[in-house]
């Protein structure tokens, strides 16, 4: 399809009704204001259960959910399967919190013991234990510096030998409360097991989203360095806020 860039960015949001917990929808909005401030033009398609996928995705969000709304989206996703590896394989950004997380790995496992297939866009797979891992969580990334959070999850994902982490664990689970990693970081794609929401409070990720999806774009055009793929301009009265919110965040207790 060609691209103009008087075209919004579109930001597909997955399965909202099935997958949203603990503010996940958050997210979203945060990714729709950030570019709004800036004046980029941009428009949310969500993607519901056998629906028609959009024509075109610059960015991909999917929230966190419960094993039940897991299994309500299982049967849907190879229908879209393809499409999702594709997107992400071609540098689509991607953030994926908890239940799509698990889903965008290669298998769940329940604590129910239902075995769920994933899309395999991630090289990691997840197993459910009886004894759940919840609390404020802060991780070190090598891009995003600090990034905090809250998790809450059954599932225990082991990742892949060649499979990069989001970040490493200075206080709570991660992925298994045991290697230290959290999350996962492949292509433009972010899988992670922190709500909050996320990008709140840690506009960092927000703002490597929007870029990345700016850049591809451009490139797509043809443009190079051009219009959209410039340097993104700060909001600082609303990072300071930000600021405020991570610091007292990062004294709370687990
Ligand atoms: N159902 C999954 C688990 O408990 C994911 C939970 C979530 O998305 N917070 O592991």
């Amino acid at each position: 399809m060609a691209l103009s860039t008087a075209e919004p960015l579109v930001i597909c949001h997955l399965y909202p009704l099935e997958m949203n917990i603990y503010g996940d929808h958050g997210n979203v909005q945060v990714l729709v204001r950030r570019c709004e401030l800036r004046g980029i033009p941009v428009r949310v398609e969500a993607y519901h259960p056998r629906a028609a996928f959009p024509a075109r995705v610059d960015l991909l969000v999917g929230g966190g959910g419960q094993d039940s709304g897991q299994v309500r989206v299982k049967d849907d996703l190879p229908r879209v399967a393809g499409q999702l590896r594709e997107l992400v394989a071609s540098g689509v950004p991607a953030l994926v919190v908890c239940g799509t997380y698990q889903l965008f790995g290669k298998r769940f496992i329940t604590v129910a013991g239902e075995d769920i297939e994933g899309i395999g866009v991630f090289d990691l797979h997840t197993v459910g234990g009886a004894e759940r891992m919840i609390g404020n969580i802060a991780i070190e990334t090598s891009k995003f510096g600090t990034v905090i959070g809250y998790e809450n999850h059954s599932g225990a994902t082991l990742l892949g030998v060649g499979a990069q982490p989001f970040g490493t664990v200075t206080s709570g689970m991660g992925n298994n409360g045991d290697d230290g990693t959290e999350g996962v970081f492949s292509h433009n794609a972010i899988g992670t097991y922190l709500h909050g929401p996320l990008l709140p409070k840690n506009p960092r990720v927000a703002d490597f989203l929007i870029a990345a999806a700016l850049a591809r774009r451009s490139n797509a055009l043809g443009d190079g360095p051009g219009e959209l793929a410039q340097e993104l301009a700060p909001l600082d009265e609303l990072d300071a806020l930000a600021e405020r919110a991570r610091a007292v965040a990062l004294t709370r207790p687990r």
